[in-house]
């Protein structure tokens, strides 16, 4: 099967790579791809496709019409959405039309992640545990709505805000300002309305799910590290690093998470005749009360897709494929090695502000000869044998371990071997966990 991976950041490259593994990828395109990608794409063109062969190659994911010419004239069996926009903005959907097999949800699906409202009173018509909620329209509605909160408050622009729209207010005065910049288009669109929350207290961890619309299939925790400090400080980030599974949801937590959360959302959604395909991606709190729902995203997590994947023993194009085509029923369950894995970001200096960029990076191998797998997030190849960075998180050093304790050490240990002078990244990956463990 010829299969188009869409994006181009560390998801995209665990994705590929595990795309690549399975005896059913003939070819692979990617849509930007990155030099990570372009060496998996360039492998498999050297072993597998024979006449045929893939490349990373620029399609406008915003122009619909390009990107189903593209699947049309290479004959693009799956079509694997990495990164949310495309999703949010009804790439899904067109493709569908035309007869293209797509692992994502359309847009009114993805409005889960799109629509922070939208997925608040989803929770409320199918009795999901969340946190309690207003949604408010106008600067005038949320003032009057902030009155029935205590402190802290949660206030979040309703739309996507690239992980930034979050504020929670320890002072009334503080909340109001938030309220007004919010409206004031601190967040642009996506701050035209917002949604007031109760304050939940608990840990977080994330839970991935299969679904075909009507059956799931557990994909397995993670956590992360958003703050890009030590002891998780500082600013937030699109993710510093993460692990999978996350012992904290242990199986009975996850087992309720599933039937309380994960369930009646497929059935909601079903129901309201937006069925839902893909991943779901539930950020939950681990509250005294049991799981609550903090947030979906309607596709995996960067970094959390890269332990994911480093876990997985399961062909992914089968599932993938089982996913986009309404078939998950009738697939293999996924199957996840019992072990630990983690990832590490390296980060150009200046992120999540201004990265430096064009920093040299080398020894990759001298890395990956130590166990680990090195995943590709903002590089860029400008000549033969030269890699470069290229964005605000570079590398994604990942690996796996009989526990958390020897999965760390094995990625530290690489990275150890990495050189990237203008980089930076955390050295307490997983100290939440490790903590715990003996
Ligand atoms: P991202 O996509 O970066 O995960 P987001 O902008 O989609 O974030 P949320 O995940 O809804 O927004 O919230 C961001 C963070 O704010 C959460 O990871 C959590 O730490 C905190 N948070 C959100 N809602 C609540 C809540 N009700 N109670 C306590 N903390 C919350």
């Amino acid at each position: 099967m010829n299969i188009l991976l869409l994006g181009a950041g560390g998801r995209e490259h665990a994705l590929a790579w595990k795309l690549a593994q399975s005896p059913r990828c003939t070819t692979l395109w990617a849509s930007p791809g990155n030099p990570g990608i372009a060496d998996v794409i360039a492998d498999l063109n050297a072993h597998r496709s024979g006449t045929a062969s893939g490349a990373c190659t620029a399609i406008d994911l915003a122009d619909h019409a390009a990107v189903e010419a593209f699947c049309m004239a290479q004959d693009i069996g799956l079509v694997v959405v990495g990164p949310e926009a495309p999703l949010v903005d009804g790439l899904a959907d067109s493709l569908r039309a035309a007869g293209i097999a797509v692992f994502g949800p359309g847009k009114a699906a993805a409005q889960l992640e799109g629509s922070k409202g939208f997925t608040k009173d989803m929770c409320t018509r199918a009795g999901i545990p969340t946190a309690g909620y207003v949604r408010a329209k106008s600067a005038a509605e949320a003032h009057t709505a902030l009155a029935g909160f205590s402190l802290p408050v949660v206030i979040k622009a309703d739309g996507l805000a690239a992980g930034k729209g979050v504020v929670i207010p320890q002072t009334a005065e503080e909340a109001a300002a938030t309220v007004d910049d919010m409206f004031g288009g601190a967040f642009g669109g996506a701050g035209a309305e917002v949604v007031i929350e109760e304050f939940l207290e608990g840990e977080e961890v994330s839970l991935f799910a299969l679904t075909d619309g009507s059956a799931i299939a557990l994909f397995g925790s993670a956590q992360d590290h958003k703050r890009v400090g030590e002891g998780d400080t500082g600013p937030n980030t699109g993710g510093m690093g993460a692990y999978s599974p996350a012992p904290v949801l242990t199986a009975e937590l996850e087992a309720r998470a599933m039937a309380e959360i994960i369930a009646p959302t497929v059935k909601a959604m079903a129901d309201a005749g937006m069925p839902y395909s893909g991943v779901l991606f539930a950020g939950l709190m681990l509250t005294a009360d049991g799981p609550k729902l903090i947030e979906y995203n309607c596709r995996f997590g960067d970094p959390e897709c890269q332990v994911l994947m480093m876990r997985l023993d399961s062909d992914l194009v089968d599932l993938l494929d089982a996913c986009a085509r309404g078939e998950l029923a009738e697939a293999a369950a996924p199957s996840l090695r019992p072990e630990s894995a983690i990832t590490v970001v390296m980060a150009a200096k200046g992120y999540p502000g201004t990265p430096a960029s064009g920093g040299m990076i080398a020894n990759l191998a001298a890395a990956e000869a130590r166990g680990a797998k090195v995943f590709h997030a903002g590089t860029a190849a400008p000549s033969e044998g030269v890699l470069v960075a290229k964005g605000g998180r570079v590398l994604n050093v990942t690996a796996a371990g009989a526990n958390l304790r020897q999965a760390r050490d094995r990625a530290y240990a690489a990275l150890a071997e990495v050189r990237f002078d203008d980089g930076f990244w955390r050295s307490d990956i997983g100290w939440r966990e490790l903590a715990r463990q003996p």
